[in-house]
């Protein structure tokens, strides 16, 4: 692979690594330890709402405010610890009133408002199940995801409901309860109960349900990028990954404000856009809009926004605006407060490391983990340099490595010398591992092999520990004997000044197998025509070599990409050769 010689090396500009405590707790590190930094309940039990919001009341922390929300308008609303305490004691008692048992699921089906954070803190708090789905998916895919968990509630929207739940709700009748957000008593359709009238009712303390760190606390939907969405089941011990590794890999203190712009609709909105900022005692914004560049850029800076977390979509718009040279809008902002910079979800190009640099004055630190594992198991933390282009490195309490499957044998044998392609693995036990797939034990069962979990993912890993992602294995091109992965591909192409964005795929060829076939977004203000096609084959010729090079580009307005913003390749691959397009019940942008 040519990794290692594309990627640039870190620069002095960069900001050095801090190792005040790290050395110690990875040397001393065990599981143990880490959980004594939460307060834990009588006989050794563990709640996450407890953690994140109730134990906030005694440690001083509890005027402080926990959530500060901006509505679409802008309209602020601030929820100190003590008022998240109160409102989700509510809602606990509120689902013991309603007769939901423990372990029964609640889905909410909402846009990142005040109440979406209250029902999952609150449904926790009660050791019942939360299930968050994405406001944005259409009628069949909520009902396949709510038929998949056995929903017992639904908090939503008057006009979500009436769109997307009423037509198929007699279809699910363990769905007993449906709360609405936004409808008073006098208008509320057939069936269903208003939040706040319900809520109102319910001024109880309490609320709280001693669980057990087993106990299934969280279900959440994989992205569904390969293929149908699969149910991942999580505990209650998450919560010791989720503290740890906003300490650790997003370099998060009680002092900060905080804002992670995940939806909680996929597990980033709910580990760092929720549970591990509160269980640390940080400020979290929520912004109820979408992506938009200037807003996004008042709010870092009339926030103050401290520590940041998104994904390489966003970043890859942001590029679109400003470099070095020219800073654009960036120019207009004053983004000072700002001290640590992460991204996830896709891999992000050595580019945008780079980007973060020079126009917002700090890189952006990529970290690696999936909805299976709960929470970032490899990351550039702030106790190391970074690389660009890499994931990083394990954290402490994790064992990952590069290994090679026989699958006739079922043995995995990792693989020890650098920079040898091979299946991203991880040795079972770290505490917000997933406990199954919903009802499908036997997905379940094939992702272990050999004592090893396997993710799905292809990496390499580099002399000094660092993991470099290749690909899922599912997008590996095979050309000519060689083993392509779309990232390198994807990122060499990434260094074009006209590229916004790019997607690479294997398309059947008789003599190669596979031949590398890009697919490219451009920035405003380029043409796409011959010339620039050229200009970009000749550029990715240099950069890779003639072997790994794309043969064929073709340019798209932009590319298909999960809600989670992930870039649907075998979407793409599909349409190329006319195949079925599978399971595309989480595709959100799509013009061709
Ligand atoms: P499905 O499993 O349904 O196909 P998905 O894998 O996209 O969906 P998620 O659990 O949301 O669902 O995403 C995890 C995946 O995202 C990882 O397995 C990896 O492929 C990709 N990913 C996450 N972070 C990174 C990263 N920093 N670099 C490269 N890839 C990443
Ligand atoms: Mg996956």
């Amino acid at each position: 692979m040519t990794w290692q010689t594309v990627h640039k090396t870190a620069r002095p500009d960069w900001p050095a690594p801090n190792l005040d405590d790290y050395e110690t707790a990875d040397a001393g590190f065990s599981w143990q330890r880490a959980r004594a930094a939460l307060t834990g309940l009588p006989g050794g039990g563990l709640n996450i709402a407890f953690e994140a919001v109730d134990r906030h009341l005694d440690d001083g922390l509890a005027d402080k405010v926990a959530i500060r929300w901006l509505g679409k308008d802008l309209t602020q609303r601030d929820i100190r610890y003590r008022e998240l305490a109160a409102l989700t004691s509510n809602f606990a008692h509120l689902l013991e009133r309603l007769g939901v048992a423990p372990g029964e699921r609640v889905f909410s089906l909402l846009g990142r408002v005040p109440e979406l954070y209250v029902a999952a803190l609150g449904t926790l708090k009660a050791g019942r199940v939360f299930s968050p789905l994405f406001s944005a998916f259409g009628p069949e895919p909520i009902k396949a995801r709510m038929t998949i968990g056995d929903a017992r509630v639904l908090v939503t929207t008057v006009s979500y409901y009436r769109r997307k739940v009423a037509p198929w709700r007699d279809r699910l009748p363990g769905l007993t309860h449906v709360l609405l957000t936004d409808a008073n008593a006098s208008d509320l359709p057939e069936g269903t109960l208003s939040f706040a009238e319900a809520l109102a009712d319910c001024r109880d303390s309490g609320g709280l349900v001693e669980t057990q760190p087993e106990e299934m606390a969280l279900l959440h939907f994989t992205s569904g990028t390969t293929g149908l969405p699969k149910g991942a089941i999580h505990v209650h011990e998450a919560v010791v990954v989720h503290r740890l590794t906003g300490h650790y890999a997003l370099d998060l203190h009680p002092d900060d404000i905080y804002w992670c712009t995940a939806d909680p609709g996929w597990v980033t909105g709910t580990s760092y856009g929720m549970i591990a900022p509160l269980v640390i005692g940080a400020t979290m914004i929520v912004d109820e809009a979408e992506l938009d560049p200037e807003r996004w850029l008042g709010i870092l800076q009339d926030q103050q926004v401290n520590v940041w977390y998104t994904a390489p979509t966003a970043i890859r718009m942001l590029m679109k605006l400003a470099s070095a040279e020219e800073r654009g809008i960036f120019a207009d902002y004053d983004l000072s407060h700002l001290r640590f910079l992460a991204s996830v979800g896709e891999p992000l190009n050595p580019e945008g490391v780079v980007w973060g640099q020079d126009v917002i004055g700090l890189p952006f630190h990529d970290n690696w983990w999936q909805t299976e594992t709960g929470g970032i198991m490899i990351a550039n933390y702030r106790s190391q340099p970074i690389k660009p282009g890499s994931m990083g490195r394990p954290l402490p309490g994790i064992e990952a490595a590069v290994v090679q499957v026989d699958p006739k044998t079922e043995t995995v044998s990792p693989i020890e010398s650098p920079n040898i392609p091979g299946q991203l693995a991880l040795r079972p036990g770290w505490p917000s591992m997933f406990r199954g797939y919903l009802n499908e034990p036997e997905r379940y069962r094939k992702c272990f092999v050999d004592g090893w979990y396997l993710s799905g993912d292809l990496a390499e890993r580099d002399a000094d520990g660092y993991f470099w992602f290749l690909g899922r294995a599912d997008d590996m091109i095979k050309s000519a004997g060689h083993l392509i992965g779309p990232f390198e591909v994807e990122s060499a192409l990434m260094e074009h000044e006209a590229v916004a964005e790019a997607a690479a795929i294997g398309i059947p060829e008789p003599t190669a197998g596979e031949i590398v076939k890009a697919l490219v977004a451009l920035k405003p203000g380029f043409t796409p025509d011959e010339a620039l096609r050229r200009s970009l084959l000749g550029h990715a010729r240099k950069r890779l070599g003639p072997a790994v090079a794309p043969r064929e580009i073709d340019f798209r307005a932009n590319l298909p990409k999960t809600r989670s913003g992930k870039i649907m390749r075998r979407l793409l691959r599909a349409r190329e050769l006319g195949l079925p397009e599978g399971d595309i019940s989480t595709l959100e942008s799509d013009e061709r």
